[in-house]
């Protein structure tokens, strides 16, 4: 049995057995799932401190399954996430998305580092949905899975108010073979652009409407929904032909 530590943010968990539960996390390392043993027990040693959410320190044991968590040190408390609704609503977006394009033992920090910059925003920002949509997208560009808006998918021409989930971006009048487009706008490409050149500290600066908000986010889910291969509990997306998980 080796000892080893790890440091990241409580994704989800799942109960197993009388008391255990594993629990999935997120780290600069990749996502790691790990055992904790008597967790359910009113006194437990972990508290409520594996919650979803949570950025924590790690103490933990290899052994033959899972590694198993000795010990947990809260790095970064967000009491905000559980304050109301909205916020509780937009951290398992958050938690959900971060979980399904995650990899175990694939270090990707730059995932880390905007789901944590993500959970951080969300006590100031008072347009979540446009919150939901940066960090959506920003995702997708860490994942290499970001949708072709410049220009037409099929023969690089020009193209603005045609969206293919299926081509992964715009398509032209001509270009388009059937009737599975969702009509989009130069203004709808504009915000998605905007977003994701901007830090979440300067969402407030976005000029954009909630409608246009809406739009970006059909837009984007369009494409997660047809090229990422699981469900999203947390949206009642997809899973229909993928994997579900
Ligand atoms: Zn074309």
């Amino acid at each position: 049995m080796s000892t080893f530590k790890a440091g990241g943010i409580a994704l989800r968990s799942l109960n197993i057995r009388e008391a255990d539960r594993i629990v999935t996390f997120l780290t600069a390392d990749g996502k790691l799932e790990a055992v904790a043993k008597g967790v359910r027990k009113p006194k437990s040693k972990f508290g409520g401190r594996l919650e979803p959410g949570n950025d924590l320190d790690l103490v933990l044991v290899r052994g033959r399954g899972l590694p198993t968590i000795t010990g947990v040190e809260v790095r970064h408390l967000r009491p905000w996430i559980r304050l109301d609704l909205a916020s509780l609503e937009l951290t398992f977006n958050i938690l959900e998305m971060a979980d399904k394009f995650s990899v175990e033992a694939s270090p990707d920090g730059r995932l880390l580092g905007i789901t944590t910059a993500a959970l951080d925003r969300l006590a100031d920002e008072d347009r979540p949905a446009l919150l939901r949509l940066a960090y959506d997208i920003k995702v997708l560009a860490v994942s290499g899975l970001m949708p072709q808006l410049k220009e037409c998918v099929v023969c690089s021409g020009p193209a603005v108010d045609r969206f293919s989930a299926a081509g992964g971006g715009l398509v032209c009048a001509n270009c388009q073979t059937d009737g599975q487009v969702i009509r989009t706008s130069a203004e709808v490409t504009r915000v998605i652009f905007e977003v994701l050149g901007r830090k979440f500290q300067e969402l407030s600066d976005v000029n954009a409407s909630e409608r246009e908000i809406a739009a970006a986010d059909k837009l984007v889910w369009a494409h997660i929904a047809y090229h990422v291969p699981a469900r999203f509990r947390s949206r009642g997306i997809g899973g229909e032909k993928g994997i579900s998980k």
